[in-house]
C-alpha cells in the first residue's frame, strides 16, 4: 500500500526536475567557466584580480578595497536614497599560511621545510601528503612586489606536508583523539633536500636561500613582509560518471563569488542600485580592513554614487543576500544533520534563515517578512531552492557575514549552494546548485 502525501505538505524538489534540458545544458556550460575561475582564483588576491578583469571586460564599474576587497556597482532606476540591493560573498578560503620566518632545516630528516600557521577552520589530517602550490606576494625592502604562484604548471615543482607511515602511527596518531593526533605546529611543508657542497652550517637551508635569491632576488628577511599561502596544487575537476558535480579547492566561497560576479555583470537596468560586494577574511572572523566588518568601504561607495545622500538612511532601506555556502548532507554522517531542515546536493540554492550555534547564538535571524520576499522571488522565477541549516541543534554551527550587515539595519538572509566536504582541499558542489545560485543572485539584483 502506498501512502500519499498531503497536497499541502512542503516538498523539496530536485533541481534536475525543475530545470528543463536547455537549463541543464546551461548549468553544465556555466560549470566549465566556473572551474576555470577556480583554477585561476585560488587566493583572495587572485580572486580580486579576476573580479577586476571581469568587470573591465563587461564595462562595469568596479571599486577596489586595497588588495583583497572589491565591489561592482550598477545604478538602478530608482535613486540611491531608496536603498540598494547587495550580494556579499567572500574571496578567502581555508589554507596553510607561511609564518613570517618560515624556512628551517631539519637535520634529522635531512630536509628543508617551511613553518605554517593554518588559516580558517581546517581538519588538519586532510592537508597532509597532498600536492600543494605556493601562491601570494613578497614585498621586498625597496617596496617592489613579487607576485608568486608556483606549483600550478605541470612543470612546476609542488610542495607537501609529510605524514608518518601507518606502520609507525599507532602510538603517535592512531590511538589519540583525532583533535590531538596532528598538531597545528607540525604542519610544515617540505621545500627541498639538496645541500650545498662543503662544510657549511645548515647546508640545505643555505642551498634553498641561494636558489631563492638567484630565481627571485629575495633574502630571508623578505618573508617577513610576504603573504604566501599553500593551497592544493590540483585543478577543479568534474566528478562522477555523469559529471554532475564539481570537485575543487576553494568552493567556499568562490562558488558564490563566481555566481555573484556573473549575476552582476549580466545585469541590465535593475530597479534598485545593485552592488556585488566581495570581502576577505571571513574564514578568520571577518576582522581586518578588507573584511565584512570594514563597512567604511561600502559607505564610501554609497557616498560616491550620490554625495548628498544620507548613508545611514540608505542602509536602513537596503536589502542583502549573504552569499555563502551551506553544509550539504554528507553520506555516512547523516546523524549530525536534521534532515527535514538540512540542504543536500542537487536541490538548488539553500536559504538559511539563521546560522550561529547553540540557541541561535551570534546569528542573524532573518525576519519572516524578508524570508517570504526571497522565497516568493525564487518561486516566481522558478529557481530551484531549499532550506538549510548548519547541522542539528547543539551539534556545532557556524556563522557568515550576514550579521555584520544586519546590524546596520539592512534586511539580510543567507543564500548559497550546499557544499560537501566544506573546508577540505577538495570540496564538492552540484552543477545545478551553482547555476541556481547564479539565477538567484541575478533575480535579486534585478528586482
Ligand atoms: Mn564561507
Ligand atoms: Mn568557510
Amino acid at each position: 500500500m502506498t501512502e500519499k502525501k498531503s497536497k499541502y505538505a512542503y516538498n523539496k524538489k530536485s533541481a534536475w526536475d525543475i530545470f528543463n534540458d536547455g537549463q541543464i545544458k546551461k548549468a553544465f556550460d556555466f560549470a566549465e567557466e566556473y572551474k576555470n575561475f577556480l583554477n585561476n582564483a585560488k587566493t583572495e588576491r587572485e580572486a580580486v584580480q579576476k573580479i577586476k578583469e571581469f568587470a573591465k571586460k563587461h564595462k562595469k564599474r568596479v571599486f577596489l578595497n586595497k588588495q583583497s576587497g572589491a565591489a561592482i556597482v550598477i545604478p538602478g532606476k530608482k535613486p540611491i536614497s531608496e536603498g540598494v540591493h547587495i550580494v556579499i560573498s567572500h574571496v578567502d578560503s581555508p589554507r596553510l599560511d607561511l609564518k613570517q620566518v618560515p624556512l628551517f632545516e631539519d637535520s634529522d630528516s635531512n630536509l628543508a621545510l617551511f613553518e605554517t600557521h593554518y588559516y580558517g577552520g581546517i581538519k588538519k589530517f586532510q592537508w597532509l601528503t597532498i600536492p600543494l602550490a605556493l601562491h601570494g606576494v613578497i614585498v621586498k625592502k625597496d617596496g617592489t612586489k613579487l607576485t608568486f604562484a608556483l606549483g600550478e604548471d605541470e612543470n612546476d615543482p609542488v610542495f607537501s606536508v609529510p605524514d608518518i607511515l601507518p606502520h609507525l602511527s599507532h602510538e603517535v596518531q592512531d590511538t589519540k583523539k583525532m583533535d590531538d593526533a596532528i598538531k597545528g605546529e607540525s604542519l610544515d611543508i617540505i621545500v627541498g633536500s639538496r645541500p650545498v657542497k662543503g662544510d657549511a652550517k645548515e647546508k640545505i637551508k643555505t642551498a634553498i636561500l641561494d636558489k631563492l635569491h638567484k630565481d627571485y632576488g629575495i633574502i630571508e628577511e623578505d618573508f617577513i613582509s610576504a603573504e604566501l599561502e599553500a593551497v592544493p596544487a590540483f585543478k577543479a575537476r568534474d566528478m562522477g560518471f555523469d559529471k554532475s558535480l564539481v570537485g575543487a579547492y576553494g568552493q567556499d566561497d568562490k562558488s558564490c563569488v563566481f555566481a555573484a560576479l556573473n549575476a552582476i555583470t549580466d545585469l541590465k537596468d535593475p530597479e534598485y542600485a545593485a552592488i556585488s560586494l566581495f570581502v576577505d577574511k571571513e574564514e578568520i572572523g571577518s576582522e581586518g580592513a578588507t573584511s565584512a566588518q570594514a563597512v567604511t568601504f561600502l559607505r564610501s561607495i554609497i557616498k560616491e554614487l550620490d554625495p548628498k545622500v544620507d548613508v545611514d538612511g540608505v542602509m536602513l532601506k537596503s536589502k542583502v543576500l549573504s552569499a555563502d555556502v551551506d553544509a550539504a548532507v554528507t553520506p555516512n554522517y547523516t546523524e549530525v544533520f536534521e534532515l527535514k531542515n538540512a540542504s543536500s546536493l542537487g536541490k538548488g540554492i539553500s536559504m538559511s534563515k539563521y546560522t550561529g550555534h547553540g540557541g541561535k547564538y551570534s546569528a542573524n535571524d532573518a525576519s519572516a517578512e524578508y524570508v517570504a520576499e526571497i522565497r516568493t522571488m525564487l518561486n516566481r522565477e522558478k529557481i530551484p531552492w531549499q532550506t538549510g541549516e548548519l547541522g542539528k541543534v547543539d551539534k556545532g554551527g557556524g556563522g557568515t557575514v550576514a550579521k555584520y550587515f544586519s546590524r546596520l539595519g539592512m534586511e539580510v538572509v543567507d543564500l548559497g549552494p550546499p557544499v560537501l566536504c566544506m573546508h577540505s582541499p577538495f570540496e564538492v558542489t552540484s552543477k545545478v546548485d551553482i547555476y541556481s545560485s547564479y539565477l538567484a543572485y541575478h533575480a535579486f539584483l534585478k528586482s
